[in-house]
């Protein structure tokens, strides 16, 4: 038999379990173990292992061990109300740790103030018995506190129930203050022992077993919240039942009207349609009915067949679900491409891979080692905290279900069928969830969660599919079938319209689809406004799949080559003959339109992983953009002669990102003449500078002595004005570019630039929105650069403008008191035509 020896984590006096100050830890609901009367501050790894992620749960720290033990150690009692103050964790979820190693320091006064007790249980929360422990005793950290031995092939304790096995499902609400952290979530896993039935608990689209305490915490359930918990077994019934005990039974789909039943309610007393409130992630709306796309969780079973066996099965799946991706990344296109490629170097990514055979090593399962594996990086970044890294989770959670489907035997090509004009609901979709549907029966996307920055976002954008994304966990109950209205240009879906309400709407979709054909063949003439002042109306690319499908759409060239997605997500930098490709094709594809290569914009919040960046506590105010190429002047060098060598050279444009001042201009200037010297280049291309700063918008007068133009990039302009992380999906709704604050900052870079006599354009997505085109044009902005779909109904609207009326208008703009003020004064312009604004319709 091995055993396994932990060291005492904590210096303080060793007390039996039983005489801990609450019952749940006294009566072993927990775990067995035992526990330390703290006198020292700090908690230290009792061995080597790896840190399990507990979700908000900065009191307790769990460690498992090399062998498969689960070790909990909860500082104190009821130091779950502490909400973590007086807490520090020293590592990060999924770590590696070495025994002695301080894990967590913590206030040890605070705790005896304001907690029950200082008392620390250690405890084992899986499988394994105890053969030895100190108890009774002073220790110091590092002396000898257990010994553990692993019994292979346990399950819990239950009735060795028998029968048909049932599938059932019930919603409960946490009645505890904290959610459930340790202790309820021992009670959950205590009340369920005695069942067969696996129980699992889903909150907000994860799910963890309910007979796991660590799993049950890392879920971070909050109090009053609605969780689902699904029973398999025999005795699921019995097993829910006991839940029923210690948590609220609540309404869930099945056991209460649904949203639309409640629509269907309200409309009795009311004419107004439901709505659910949400972020616009792709502008447009559909008529049509509900379909959620939730997938249930596959089942993996824990223990392998054999380290031989479950090593082979994990590699073929592996490949298989790689091979597919590689598939679907050869003929998609433009940023769907981009996004395939990324799961393709994900998915073989040497850290997922040691990290699931060290599983596999402990005699799990292929599925369990590769979820394990998968999960442990889900939790890493999100302990990040980083709005961008957590909208890459669903990218992770859609390589660990393709994997396992591979396992299964699943045919990962069955296209799940949909009924015509599909409003797809779910909590998130998974980018490949969407590769693998009938894109042409989805009408609309509504997500409960996610970002406007998402993948699925960014997809759904480039497919001209309209996407609201941050509608709360209420469009989950939404009943499949209900008719739906989904409003992407003002964010709001309606449930269960009239039928009054839907021929209207139906009506608007079919004007604007009619408009759209006649935008199409209309849109390759030059732009100008009905008074012909010319405004250069240009496409943002992501890279050449992307360069013919513009220029088919009217675009006059390229005004922003978001060159770091050739960057993003793979293991180097392509080096300069790749990126001179690259360039050179998408200078080719345009004939003799300009290219606008803005150069790397990353860093901060867009990491890549060989370009190691300090950790910094405000990424967004940290290296990124230029300021990132200035400090790895290397990678900035190695672009800049890959631009260089494009030809003709007069075609193309640098773009520098997130410029401050003018020193930021002057070095790069330098560098451009240096490798001017070095190739024997007579004359540079053109240089700008991007206004994403207010710094640089209020110096804009400075930075146009040394730069060709200027671009202002209103994604970062209103984040930075607005101090709104353009990320954080409960602000996206107030985070819009047509502030007064932010046109302020447009109007004084415009004014600059055209008393320079230089162009001036906007890049960021205000260039994209036909509500902002006649405010942009008022304030003297002389190029827009725009999602490629978009630029059809773009130079529509532009065609139709007189600009005297646009400047009024912008003068009214700014003096309007915020954002909201300023659509409703667009909206009653537009809606009132007159000379000046005929027909300036979405
Ligand atoms: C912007 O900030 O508006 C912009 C165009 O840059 P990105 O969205 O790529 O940061
Ligand atoms: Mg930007």
């Amino acid at each position: 038999m091995t055993t396994m020896l932990l060291k005492s984590p904590l210096a303080g006096w060793v007390l039996p379990l039983d005489e801990v100050p609450d019952t749940v830890f006294a009566q072993g609901m927990a775990g067995d173990g035992v526990a330390i009367d703290a006198t020292g501050n700090m908690l230290h790894a009792p061995c080597d292992g790896e840190i399990v992620p507990m979700q908000a749960a900065k009191h307790a720290i769990t460690v498992r061990t090399p062998s498969g033990h689960d070790i909990m150690m909860h500082v104190g009692i009821d130091t779950v109300q502490l909400a973590g103050t007086g807490f520090e964790t020293l590592v990060q979820p999924g770590a590696k740790v070495k025994s002695g190693q301080a894990l967590l320091r913590f206030d040890l006064d605070l705790i005896a103030r304001r907690a029950k007790s200082a008392v620390t249980p250690i405890l084992l929360t899986s499988e394994g018995v105890i053969l030895r422990r100190c108890e009774s005793r002073l220790v110091c950290v590092g002396d000898f506190l257990l010994e553990l031995a692993a019994v292979a092939g346990t399950s819990p304790v239950h009735s060795a129930a028998t029968g048909p096995v049932h599938h059932l499902s019930r919603f409960f609400a946490v009645p505890f203050d904290h959610g459930l952290h340790a202790r309820p979530a021992a009670q959950v896993a205590a009340a369920l022992r005695p069942f067969g039935a696996t129980v699992t608990l889903v909150s907000r689209g994860r799910t963890g077993n309910a007979k796991s305490t660590v799993a049950t915490m890392s879920l971070g359930i909050h109090c009053g919240e609605v969780i689902e918990a699904r029973a398999v077994g025999s005795d699921a019934a019995a097993a829910l039942a006991a839940l029923a005990g210690l948590l609220a039974p609540a309404s869930g789909p099945t056991h209460t009207p649904s949203a639309a039943s409640a629509a269907a309610k309200l409309r009795e007393t009311s004419d107004t349609p439901v709505r659910i409130d949400a972020v616009v992630a792709s502008r447009g709306a559909a008529v049509g009915i509900a379909v959620q796309l939730a997938e249930p969780e596959m089942a993996v079973v824990e223990q392998g067949v054999g380290l031989a066996h479950e090593n082979a099965a994990l590699h073929a799946a592996v490949g298989a679900a790689r091979a597919r991706l590689q598939r679907l990344a050869d003929t998609a296109m433009g940023e769907q491409q981009a996004i395939l490629a990324a799961h393709v170097e994900l998915i073989q990514d040497p850290e997922l891979a040691d990290r699931a055979e060290a599983w596999l090593a402990r005699g799990k399962s292929a599925g369990y080692a590769w979820r394990e594996s998968v999960r442990s990086t889900i939790y890493a970044l999100k302990e990040l905290g980083d709005a961008r890294m957590l909208e890459r989770v669903a990218d992770f959670r859609d390589l660990e279900n393709q994997v396992l489907r591979a396992l299964a035997g699943n045919d990962p090509d069955a296209v799940r069928t949909l009924p015509d004009r599909a409003i797809l609901l779910a909590d998130e979709i998974l980018p490949s969830q969407l590769v693998a549907l009938d894109k042409r029966r989805i009408a609309g996307i509504c997500t409960a969660r996610g970002g406007p920055t998402s993948h699925v976002a960014i997809i759904a954008a480039a497919l001209g599919i309209p996407a609201l994304v941050a509608a709360g966990s209420r469009v989950l109950a939404v009943d499949d079938g209900t008719a739906l209205i989904l409003d992407a240009d003002h964010g709001v879906l309606y449930l269960a319209p009239t039928e009054a309400e839907r021929a209207a709407m139906e009506h608007k979709l079919a004007t604007r689809a009619a408009r759209h054909v006649a935008d199409v063949a209309a849109a390759q003439p030059d732009s100008e406004s009905a008074d012909r002042v010319r405004i250069k109306v240009y496409a943002n690319l992501g890279g050449l799949a992307e360069a013919a499908y513009a220029m088919a759409n009217g675009a006059e060239g390229c005004g922003l080559l978001r060159s770091e997605f050739l960057f993003l997500e793979r293991h180097a930098p392509p080096d300069e003959d790749e990126q001179w490709r690259e360039y050179q094709g998408i200078a080719t594809a345009l004939g003799k339109r300009p290219l606008t290569i803005r150069t790397l914009d990353i860093g901060g919040d867009k990491p890549i992983p060989y370009l190691p960046l300090p950790r910094e506590d405000n990424p967004a105010l940290g290296l990124r953009g230029l300021r990132t190429s200035l400090w790895q002047p290397a990678l900035l060098r190695t672009q800049l002669r890959a631009i260089l060598r494009v030809k003709p050279l007069d075609q193309c444009r640098i773009l520098l990102p997130m410029v401050t001042d003018l020193d930021d201009i002057r070095t790069v200037q330098r560098i451009i003449d240096e490798l001017r010297r070095e190739l024997g280049i007579e004359k540079g291309p053109s240089l700008g500078a991007m206004i994403e700063t207010p710094a640089s918008a209020l110096l804009a007068d400075q930075l146009l002595r040394e730069v060709d133009f200027l671009s202002i990039g209103t994604n970062d302009l209103s984040q930075y004005t607005l101090a709104m992380d353009r990320g954080h999906p409960e602000l996206a709704g107030r985070l819009d570019a047509l502030h007064p604050a932010v046109l302020r900052l447009i109007a004084t870079a415009a004014e600059a630039a055209n008393r320079h006599g230089k162009e001036i354009a906007v890049c960021g997505g205000l260039g994209s929105d036909t509500a902002a085109i006649p405010i942009l044009i008022g304030l003297g902005v002389h190029e827009v650069s725009a999602v490629p779909a978009t630029i059809p109904r773009i130079k529509r609207v532009i065609r139709s403008l007189d600009s005297t009326a646009c400047r009024d208008l912008a003068q009214q703009a700014l003096v309007c008191a915020n954002a909201n003020m300023v659509r409703a004064l667009v909206e009653r312009w537009t809606s009132a035509p007159t000379p000046a604004s005929p027909g300036v319709t979405p």
